[in-house]
C-alpha cells in the first residue's frame, strides 16, 4: 500500500515537472580520461563522461571535473548468479566486501531467508554496496532440500557431519518454514504458496528437483531427508502459476530426469548443470547422468540460461584422478553439450561467503569449456549481469547506461589473469574503496 502510494506520488511529481517545462536537476559532469574501454568485443580509447550515476554522450559544455584513469582497461562489473549470501545481518559486511573486492557488483541469491533479506534491505542495492537480487524461499516438499539444510543450520549452525538423531530432528523441525523454504505437497496448497510468493517483491522463484525419478520412494522417509525436492506432478502448475505473477522460475536440477521435467514445465533458468555432482558419485551413477540426445533436443528447442556451478565438482575432485574423470566426462560434458545447444552459461558459485568459490567458478567454466579470453570476459561482465537484471541498463560502458566499471591493470583479452587484477571500482558514479583482503579463503 505504502509502496503504491509512493510510486503514484512520484509519477505525479514527474508529470508536474514536465508540464512546467523544467529540466530535471542535473549534477556535475565528470570526464574520465586516459583509459581503454571495453565495447563488447574489444577496447576503444578516448574520453567518457558521466553525470548523476550514468554515462552520458559528449556534453556540450566543459566537464566540472576530470579523472585520470592512468591507462586502465575499463570493463563492466562482474556478477554471480547463484549464491546463498548475503542472507541477513550476520557476516553482511564481510560478504559485501568480499564480492566488491572480486569485482562482483551483482549478486543473485538462489534461496535465502526472507527475514534475512528484510534485515539488510537498506544495506544493499545502493551505490556503495553490492546489488542483490533475492529469490527468497525455495519451493520444495516436506522434508526435502533445502528444508533439511536450513533446519540443520537453524538447530546446530552447521549443515554437515550430523548424527542420525540430529538428522531426524531437522527433518521434524519447522523453524525456517515459509522463511527459507515453502512446503508444497499437494495441488490444493498451491494457491496459498502463490499468494505468499505474490506478496514478496522478488522477480524470481527457486524450485527444487532432486533425483525426481525416485521421488515416491524417498518422500517423507527421514533416511532420505534433504535428498528429494518437489513432487514431480506439481512442477508444471507451480511454474505456470509463478510465471502468471510475472516472475521467472529458476530450477535446481540434479539428474537428467530432473532436467527433462524442468524443460517440459517451461522453467526460465537452471541453477545447476544436470550431473553437476558426478565427481561425488560412483562411475555407474555418474554415467547415468550423461544427457542423452533426446534430452539435448529439448535443450535446442528452448535454450535458457544456466549456472553450471562447475566449481563444486572441480573443488570436490581436487587432484583425485577418478573424481576428475567423472567430473570431466559427465558434468563438464553436459555443460558443453548444453552450451552447444544454445544455453547461456553464467557464473554461479553456489556459496554463502567463500571467495574461493566465487573466484573459481568462472575460471573452471572457462578452462574446462575452453572459452576464448573474450568469452571469459563476457561471461563475467556481460552475460551474467544481464541474466540477473535483464531490464537494467548495465553491462555496457555506453551513454545512458549506469556508470559502473572496473579498472584493470592490464588487458584481459591478452592475458586472462588480468581479469582479477582490479585497481578501480566505479559503481553508479561513485568510486568505491574496499578494505584489503584479510579473511578471504
Ligand atoms: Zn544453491
Amino acid at each position: 500500500m505504502i509502496r503504491s502510494l509512493l510510486s503514484t506520488c512520484g509519477a505525479l511529481l514527474l508529470i508536474a515537472a514536465q508540464a512546467h517545462g523544467q529540466p530535471r536537476s542535473a549534477g556535475p559532469i565528470v570526464e574520465l580520461r586516459n583509459a581503454q574501454w571495453f565495447d563488447g568485443r574489444s577496447f576503444a580509447t578516448g574520453p567518457r563522461w558521466m553525470r548523476d550515476g550514468r554515462f552520458i554522450a559528449r556534453p556540450g559544455q566543459r566537464a566540472d571535473s576530470v579523472v585520470d584513469l592512468r591507462g586502465r582497461w575499463m570493463v563492466p562489473p562482474y556478477a554471480d548468479a547463484h549464491t546463498h549470501g548475503p542472507d541477513g545481518a550476520r557476516g553482511m559486511e564481510e560478504i559485501r566486501d568480499m564480492f566488491l573486492r572480486l569485482g562482483v557488483f551483482y549478486v543473485q541469491t538462489l534461496a535465502n531467508s526472507r527475514t534475512g533479506a528484510r534485515e539488510i534491505r537498506a544495506r544493499v542495492n545502493v551505490p556503495s554496496s553490492i546489488d542483490v537480487q533475492f529469490a527468497n524461499a525455495a519451493v520444495t516438499s516436506t522434508g526435502g532440500h533445502p528444508q533439511q539444510l536450513y533446519e540443520l543450520l537453524a538447530l546446530y549452525y552447521r549443515t554437515v557431519h550430523e548424527t542420525d538423531a540430529e538428522k531426524f530432528a531437522a527433518f521434524r523441525s519447522r523453524l525456517r518454514d515459509n522463511d527459507t523454504y515453502y512446503r508444497l505437497d499437494s495441488l490444493p496448497q498451491l494457491p496459498r504458496i502463490l499468494a505468499e510468493i505474490a506478496r514478496d517483491s522478488m522477480p524470481i522463484v527457486k524450485v527444487i528437483l532432486v533425483g525426481s525419478e525416485e521421488f515416491d520412494t524417498k518422500f517423507r522417509d527421514s533416511t532420505f531427508a534433504g535428498a528429494y525436492g518437489l513432487r514431480p506432478a506439481l512442477l508444471a502448475p507451480l511454474v505456470a502459476g509463478v510465471q502468471t505473477l510475472g516472475k521467472r522460475v529458476w530450477a535446481h536440477v540434479d539428474t537428467p530426469h530432473d532436467f527433462a521435467l524442468a524443460m517440459r514445465a517451461g522453467v526460465d533458468a537452471l541453477a545447476h548443470v544436470p550431473g553437476y555432482g558426478a565427481a561425488f558419485e560412483t562411475d555407474a551413477v555418474a554415467r547415468a547422468m550423461l544427457l542423452p540426445d533426446s534430452l539435448l533436443r529439448l535443450a535446442r528447442a528452448r535454450p535458457i540460461p544456466m549456472t553450471a556451478t562447475l566449481v563444486l565438482g572441480a573443488l570436490e575432485a581436487g587432484t583425485d584422478t577418478a573424481k576428475l574423470r567423472r567430473f570431466r566426462e559427465v558434468s563438464v560434458r553436459n555443460a558443453r553439450a548444453l552450451r552447444a545447444a544454445g544455453f547461456t552459461l553464467l557464473a554461479g558459485s553456489d556459496t554463502y561467503s567463500s571467495a574461493l568459490h566465487v573466484r573459481t567458478d568462472p575460471q573452471v567454466t572457462a578452462d574446462e569449456l575452453r572459452l576464448t579470453p573474450l568469452e571469459r570476459l563476457r561471461l563475467l561482465a556481460v552475460d551474467t549481469p544481464r541474466a540477473i537484471y535483464p531490464a537494467r541498463r548495465i553491462a555496457a560502458l555506453r551513454s545512458g547506461y549506469e556508470a559502473s566499471a572496473l579498472g584493470l591493470m592490464c588487458n584481459p583479452l591478452r592475458q586472462v589473469q588480468c581479469l582479477t587484477r582490479i585497481d578501480q571500482r566505479l559503481k553508479q558514479g561513485s568510486w568505491l574503496s574496499v578494505p584489503a583482503d584479510s579473511t578471504d579463503r
